[in-house]
């Protein structure tokens, strides 16, 4: 699994360092790392239909939720953070 990289020293992020929703800093140079807007906009494609899909799911069968969320939200949610790509811009 490839993770992301900072944008100044290019040093790659561990899984855990990625687990938040605003600036990464990264450990290395101490620069703040944003999310590009482009991949905000992505995940948040492959977030909406899912989440959408699974609570449809869950409201109209007897499946328990439980198992939605593990078998399909949580893998989602996982792989976002591989997908990111920083920048040193807010809003770049
Ligand atoms: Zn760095």
């Amino acid at each position: 699994m490839k993770l992301p990289v900072c944008w100044k020293c290019n040093r790659s992020f561990k899984y855990h360092e990625l687990l938040t929703f605003s600036a990464v800093k990264c450990p290395k140079c101490k620069e703040r790392n944003y999310v590009t807007s482009k991949k905000r906009l992505q995940n948040a494609l492959y977030t909406g239909p899912v989440s959408f899909l699974g609570s449809m799911t869950i409201i109209h069968s007897n499946i328990n939720p439980a198992i939605i969320l593990i078998f399909l939200i949580l893998p989602i949610l996982a792989f976002i953070p591989t997908n990111y790509k920083f920048t040193n811009k807010v809003h770049g």
